[in-house]
């Protein structure tokens, strides 16, 4: 790897100036975690120690770091043509993208909206749902479903149906009206320590019934959820959950969106939780591993009955909305470069072939001190803990922080520990993340 002497983090160098995202400052700040350069399987922090990646950077880098095949596409673009506007102007690489999401896609989702994110694929889709019904004549359709302990990003209509309660309540005067959610389907009583999806809790879908009778199917737009919950500790859906939200919204002319930025592009084993779980929404939103994280893109997948649906009125913006990024050249070769070493290293069939392995190898730990759940599917785990007397969370992070001391990256969300390595992982480095997390674990109190 060279020595890149921008990303060197220097004694002297202030961190004042940086507002953190979604992180401690304070505590970041007085004791600050530096990485630094990215290879395969591995970070290096700013000392040149090396790190394992078990968490696929932010649920991003499905083909592991430092991907040639992506940054000479990046840097072949960005010399070619850098930035083309996006309204009323196209370019071809846009085009190719769509056209290759919509062959890896569930059938009939062939149309693409880009973003630039996770949050922004959200509200997209959600617009795109209100646009769809009034085209249809059915503008009394605004209403949106989603469900406790979702996420789904941080735009205002993101945190209106998303289901965490800490990323609502500072906001919770300017939320969207008119949004209902689900119960969420963790079910620690019954199905604690299940192996893949939880066997019962699919009635929790008939609620569905419930707020359809309450507020009247001509009302609603969109129930929007996340095939699995990453972000609130990895959440399985009991089997027959998806469905029968299927049946339910399709009976009352209610679109299903499923929010697939963390279960796209081979998570949990096919390019889409969709497929693995044969149940076809109306739409999916995607990011993340779109274009293994190098730069900041998203997309909305949609069925074309939508997209024809909107086409019919007259002449002119079909719909009023759209960001001076949605397509971004350099974003797309980025994207269409991942894709292809995705296909070329048959990486989502790899999830399958590496999924019971990595069962067997997370739920090895159970019997450990505080482990209350182990759950996991793909190449996802997450491991749940009590909290401990210091309050919840605390103990969570502190396994966090040994496992990096100790040389790998693991994510904490409250009292869970998440794990979802690059695809390109093997069963050494499976029992590196795992031996890591059972020593950080005695080794906290
Ligand atoms: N939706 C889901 C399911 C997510 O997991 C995330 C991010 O983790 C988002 C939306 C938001 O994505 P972003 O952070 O790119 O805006």
């Amino acid at each position: 790897m060279t020595d890149i002497q921008t990303s060197k983090h220097s004694e002297t160098q202030t961190l004042e100036n940086y507002w953190m995202p979604f992180t401690a400052n304070r505590q970041f700040k007085a004791s600050p975690r530096m990485l630094a350069e990215a290879e395969g399987m591995y970070y290096k922090d700013t000392s040149g120690r090396p790190v394992l990646d078990g968490t696929a950077g932010l649920w991003c880098c499905n083909a592991g770091h430092g991907r040639k095949e992506i940054s000479e596409a990046v840097s072949h673009q960005i010399h070619q043509m850098d930035y083309a506007p996006s309204f009323q102007m196209g370019h071809p690489l846009a085009f190719e993208l769509a056209e290759r999401l919509a062959s890896i896609s569930p059938e009939g989702l062939n149309k693409v909206f880009f973003t630039n994110s996770g949050s922004e694929s959200v509200d997209s889709a959600l617009k795109i749902a209100i646009n769809y019904h009034r085209a249809n004549g059915e503008s009394t359709r605004t209403r949106f479903i989603g469900r406790e302990l979702g996420y789904h990003g941080v735009g205002f209509g993101g945190i209106s149906v998303g289901g965490i309660g800490g990323n609502r309540k500072t906001f919770s005067q300017q939320l969207l009206p008119g949004v209902d959610h689900l119960p969420h389907t963790l079910d620690m009583q019954d199905n604690a320590f299940s192996r893949g999806m939880p066997k019962t809790g699919a009635e929790k879908a008939e609620v569905l019934e419930q707020l359809v009778a309450l507020h009247g199917a001509e009302n609603i737009a969109a129930v929007i959820v996340e095939p699995m919950s990453g972000s609130a500790g990895v959440i399985l859906p009991p089997e027959g959950y998806l469905q029968r939200l299927r049946e339910i919204t399709k009976k009352h002319g209610i679109l299903l969106i499923f929010d697939e930025v963390i279960t796209g592009f081979g998570r949990v084993g096919d390019a889409f939780a969709s497929q693995r779980w044969g149940v076809t929404p109306d739409m999916i939103t995607a990011a993340k591993a779109l274009n293994n994280g190098a730069i900041p893109m998203g997309a909305v997948l949609i069925d074309d009955n939508i997209y024809d649906a909107c086409m019919q009125g007259p002449a002119g913006i079909e719909l009023f909305h759209g960001y001076t990024y949605s397509g971004h050249p350099v974003a797309a070769a980025a994207a269409i470069a991942s894709l292809n070493i995705y296909e070329n290293e048959k990486l989502f069939e790899r999830t399958k072939e590496l999924e019971s392995y990595f069962e067997d190898a997370i739920h090895s730990l159970k019997g450990l001190p505080n482990i209350i759940d182990i759950r996991n599917i793909g190449l996802v785990g997450g491991i749940q803990f009590s909290p401990s007397a210091q309050g919840v969370g605390k103990r969570g992070f502190a396994i966090f922080e040994e496992c990096f001391a100790k040389g790998t990256l693991v994510r904490a969300t409250a009292d869970i520990i998440a794990i979802s390595p690059p695809l390109i992982v093997d069963k050494q480095e499976i029992d590196q993340i795992v031996n890591t997390l059972s020593d950080a674990i005695r080794a906290v109190d």
